[in-house]
This record gives structure tokens, C-alpha cells and sequence, in this order.
């Protein structure tokens, strides 16, 4: 799971186990405001509609059965590379097959290899020298710094800084940080989160009308700012950590001093910045100061599209030594076969992670609700298409389930699905998360993370409403949830992505029983070895939510046209261009 304060198990960040619990009071307010329902849009039209009573249940007995193997003593948490990996890719496979699944996978079997690689980096100083003045960054104190390049060591050398704001091209909003200044070789020092635009009708907010206003955009994201190093050429790139448009604190990055895994690309990653790294926002003022530069300044231009780069005349240097090790993981996926002989090549997929963190001295990290029961709930939607019976007919395309490896240490499994997909992109219509679910009882309503963003919520909401249950955005969308699980990365390559998660209106309970779950999940359980299958679990809500996500992925593999990006989206442009080749 990508930073903590999560009203649901699944984003990865936070690679370590023991820096699981950090970020409560955020989850307090998550609950605090009551979203509110909004109308869905029309839907494209699904021919041979069937109403959602008249579609299978799916059986929760047998999710929590799953459940309880997979969090299981034997399967010890689960983690990549290890016997019980083994041991959960063969349960996993073995269910598919008796489900009545075909061979996901192209080449007949049941898996897809993903290569990964484990690097662990020494500690090291970052050095600017301006003139012939040097001040040194201590390690994890101001600097958390890594490399990606899959080599015994990395440096900068003299490297010039180069201030560029927030490192951010969006063409959709006529943004470009960069200016068609070259700054190859160059280290990239950049502002964490989208652009902070003020609303020009009122300056104590944001303009709703660029960076989706106070929701995150994936420009904002971490992960795109060294994405932008890459594509820029830059030799390193240091983010500037602040810890409110960044929603962790410093102690969130210090996190990732240690063995961080990656996929092993062609290139080794050699075309990534040797050097990406967090500096925090005292040692960042600091070094603005040194050039003469006023920091607080910068920042304010930086929310403009005027800002243009400025060289800091001061140059950074830093060599990174790593120890590496190679682990050979594996996705499993599994097929039900679409009934129409041309459709049948097109996919709805459906996606959970089977990895969670293993053991150590701690305990198992049983990986209960993350993530046993998300693959859980994999395997009895599989189950729910094979009893589809009359009048609903069996699917025209094909529904892919992938149970995707090494979620925890980065949303690697799905990144690798999506960058060498087994079935083209193209003609993917939707992927929908499964990771984790409600245990706690009926709810009134549904959470749609990033909710407006495509079709696929539509189709969500319609088929909740015909549960007599409303669905809503997720109360937090300035943390950009959205950008922080499996689905993203199909989202990324431009595939529309659905994002479920529980509601927070539970019948017959008090107005603050969610919160107070979810609290309580994320004081006690979340990333923890206490994340077991408990006594108090009710699949009752469950059982309502997964058939929501049932039917969408029927609807949606029976639909007269793929479902859509909204206007706005910034993954539109990418999917629409694919879709034109
Ligand atoms: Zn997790």
C-alpha cells in the first residue's frame, strides 16, 4: 500500500511493515464530512440489460473460506520470492481451474513472470557546493535518496541544480515547467503535488479548473516526478518533501531507506535519473538561501504558468552504493472465455494482489484483509460468471482475473501486466480493483475513489441504485487515492480503471461506526500481523458490493461501445489515441 492514511488496506509507499501506522487524524476527518450522492451520467447502452436481481450472487461463505486459507499460519504473509509464494500462486490457479477458468496467459498457463529486483542502498551524503562552500545533507536526517539503476553503485557528480518548480508538462492545461530548457545531466529540484493554482474568484482556494482544483492529479504524484527526470534526462531529482501537499510527514520517506524492489527492465533502468531522493523542506530553504533565492518566492511563481526553470548556480554530488538481489515473481491470471467469436478478444479485467509482507520478528503478517480477501472475491466473481443463467446470457467478451505480485513494494505485478500486457490495451475495455473489502455490514451507500473520472463509475452508481444505494467520491480527494493501487497502473497506459470501496452510512449503526472501523483498522490492524480474519466479520455488506462489481463487469463486457475517460480526465488523450490505432 503506497502511504498509509488509507480508508482501504491496499497503496504502496511504505515498503517496511513496522511503518505501517502513521497517519490517523487524517482518517478521522475522512469520515467526518458526509459526501454527497451525484447523478450519473447516461450510460452507453448494454444490450440485453439484465436487472441486477436477476444476476448471480456471489457466494461470501466461500470468500471468507479463501479468506481463511490464504491469511492462513501456512501461507506466512505471503511475500514474493519465497516457498509461499509458490504455495499461493498454486492455491490461487488451482481454484481458477476449478471454477472452470481457461489459461490466462497467452502461452497456456496460468502465470505471467515478473522478473524483480530488490536494491538496497548504503547511506550516503548529498553535497552542494556553491563556490567553493560545501554544506553536506546528512542521510534519512534531509536527504532520502535511492537509485533504480539495477548496478553495484550510482552517482551525480557536480551535478548543476536546477529549480523547476513542480516538474510538471500538462498540455491539457497549456503547462510546461520546463520551457524547452535542456536539462540533461542536470539534478531537478521540484515541489511535491499539482501545481497550487489559486482559484482567481477567490485566492484561499484552489482554481477548480486546472489540477482538478483540491483533488490530486497524478502530476502531483511522486512517482511522476521522476518519471519527468527520466523523460527529461536528468542525472538526479530531489523533491522537495513539505508535509501537507505531500500528506505524510518526513518519517513517511525515511521509510524507504531500505531494500526497495523494482521491475527489471531491458535497460536496467539505466535510463532512469541515477539519482532520485526527497530533501526535506529545512534543507531545501537552506540551499535557496546559499543562491541567493528566495524559496517561499520560487513557490509562489511556481504556481504560475509564466514560471520558468532557474539554475541555482550551486551543484550537487552523491554516489549511492547498492546490494542487489533478483527474485523471479509471478502474476496469476485465469480467463472466462467471452461467448462472441470476435469479442471474445476483448477483456474486462479484474484485479487483487496476493502478496503481502511474509514475516519477521514482529510475527506472520497475515494479510487478512490485504490483501487474501481481495483474491478471495477474485475467485467467487469467477465463480458468480459461470452461473449466469437466463434471461442474463453469458458474457460477449472475455473477463480476465489477475492476482498481481509485489502491490506492497510498489503496484510492481500490475505495473508489469500493464507495461507488457498478455492481452493488448487496446482492446481492454475497463479493469476494476478488488483489493479489500467491507467486513463490517450493510452500508446505504458505496465510495467510488476518484469517483467522475470515467464511465465505469456510471455504471457503478446504476447498478447500486438498483440496491436502493447511493455512491460517492471518497471524502479525501486532495490525496489522491486514485493514484495509489493496481488499477492506476492501467489507468497510466490509459485503461478506464474503477476504484471501489466501502460506504461509511451502515445501517443500523451508530453515525460513527465508520470511522471508527477504520480507525481502528488503521491504529491496529493495517500492516500489521494483526490483520486476521476476525469474529466480528459480516459479509452481509460485502455480498451487496461485489455483486455492484459483478454486474459492472458483465454490463460493461456486454456494452455496445468501450466505456470512457470524462472530459477532463488525464488519461483520456492517451486511451483515445490508442483506441484511434
Ligand atoms: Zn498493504
Amino acid at each position: 500500500m503506497q502511504v498509509l492514511a488509507r480508508l482501504k488496506p491496499s497503496r504502496s509507499f511504505v515498503p517496511r511493515p513496522s511503518r505501517s501506522i502513521i497517519v490517523v487524524s487524517v482518517l478521522a476527518a475522512a469520515c467526518s464530512s458526509e459526501p454527497k450522492p451525484q447523478p450519473a451520467s447516461p450510460l452507453p447502452s448494454v444490450s440485453g440489460h439484465v436487472a441486477l436481481g436477476r444476476l448471480p450472487d456471489v457466494d461470501t461463505d466461500a470468500v471468507l473460506q479463501h479468506t481463511r486459507v490464504l491469511s492462513s499460519n501456512e501461507y506466512e504473509g505471503r511475500a514474493p520470492g519465497t516457498k509461499r509464494e509458490d504455495l499461493t500462486v498454486n492455491y490461487l490457479q488451482d481454484q481458477f481451474i476449478k471454477v472452470g477458468l481457461k489459461p490466462g496467459n497467452a502461452d497456456g498457463t496460468y502465470v505471467q513472470k515478473v522478473p524483480l529486483v530488490g536494491i538496497t542502498p548504503t547511506p550516503a551524503p548529498l553535497v552542494f557546493t556553491k563556490d567553493s562552500q560545501q554544506t553536506t545533507l546528512k542521510w534519512k536526517d534531509d536527504v532520502v535518496a535511492w537509485t533504480k539503476h539495477v548496478a553495484p553503485s550510482a552517482e551525480i557528480k557536480d551535478s548543476e541544480l536546477v529549480f523547476v518548480g513542480y516538474g510538471v508538462v500538462a498540455p491539457e492545461f497549456e503547462w510546461d515547467d520546463y520551457k524547452g530548457i535542456d536539462v540533461t545531466g542536470k539534478t531537478l529540484v521540484m515541489l511535491i503535488n499539482d501545481p497550487a493554482v489559486p482559484d482567481p474568484v477567490n485566492a484561499e482556494q484552489l482554481d477548480p479548473k486546472v489540477f482538478g482544483g483540491k483533488a490530486m492529479t497524478y502530476y502531483g504524484r511522486w512517482t511522476y516526478k521522476y518519471e519527468m527526470g527520466k523523460q527529461k534526462g536528468a542525472a538526479g531529482v530531489l523533491i522537495v518533501h513539505e508535509t501537507e501537499p505531500a500528506g505524510y510527514g518526513f518519517n513517511v520517506v525515511q521509510g524507504k531507506t531500505g531494500e526497495q524492489f523494482d521491475l527489471v527492465t531491458p535497460d536496467k533502468n539505466m535510463t532512469r535519473p541515477s539519482i532520485e531522493g526527497w530533501i526535506t523542506l529545512d534543507s531545501a530553504k537552506a540551499l535557496f538561501q546559499s543562491a541567493g533565492q528566495d524559496f517561499d518566492e520560487l513557490k509562489k511563481q511556481a504556481a504560475t504558468r509564466e514560471f520558468r526553470p532557474v539554475p541555482l548556480g550551486v551543484t550537487a554530488s552523491m554516489t549511492i552504493k547498492n546490494s542487489l538481489r533478483t527474485i523471479n515473481s509471478r502474476n496469476v491470471l485465469a480467463k472466462f472465455e467471452g461467448s462472441d467469436p470476435q469479442l471474445k478478444s476483448e477483456y474486462v479485467v479484474y484485479t487483487a494482489h496476493w502478496d503481502h509482507f511474509g514475516k519477521n520478528a514482529d510475527g506472520i503478517f497475515h494479510g487478512a484483509e490485504d490483501d487474501a480477501l481481495g483474491c478471495a472475491a477474485l475467485i467467487e466473481v469467477a465463480r458468480a460468471f459461470t452461473k449466469l443463467a437466463p434471461p442474463a446470457t453469458p458474457p460477449k467478451r472475455s473477463i480476465l482475473f489477475l492476482a498481481v505480485t509485489g502491490e506492497e513494494q510498489g503496484l510492481l505485478g500490475s505495473e508489469y501486466y500493464s507495461v507488457t500486457p498478455v492481452h493488448p490495451l487496446a482492446k481492454t475495455l475497463a479493469n476494476i480493483n478488488m483489493d479489500s473489502w467491507n467486513v463490517h455490514g450493510r452500508t446505504k451507500d458505496l465510495t467510488l475513489v476518484g469517483f467522475g473520472a470515467s464511465e465505469l463509475d456510471d455504471y457503478a452508481a446504476e447498478a447500486a441504485a438498483e440496491q436502493g444505494r447511493v455512491v460517492h467520491a471518497d471524502a479525501e480527494p486532495e490525496k489522491g487515492f486514485y493514484y495509489r493501487s493496481d488499477h492506476f497502473n492501467f489507468a497510466k497506459q490509459g485503461v478506464p480503471a474503477l476504484d471501489p470501496e466501502a460506504g461509511v452510512d451502515y445501517i443500523g449503526q451508530p453515525a460513527d461506526y465508520a470511522k471508527k472501523t477504520r480507525e481502528e483498522w488503521n491504529t491496529v490492524r493495517y500492516h500489521t500481523p494483526k490483520d486476521v480474519v476476525l469474529p466480528s466479520w459480516n459479509m452481509d455488506g460485502l455480498r451487496e458490493d461485489l455483486k455492484v462489481f459483478f454486474a459492472v463487469g458483465y454490463r460493461v463486457a456486454q456494452a455496445e461501445k468501450f466505456p470512457a475517460w470524462k472530459p477532463g480526465s488525464e488519461f483520456r488523450a492517451k486511451r483515445e489515441a490508442m483506441l484511434k490505432q
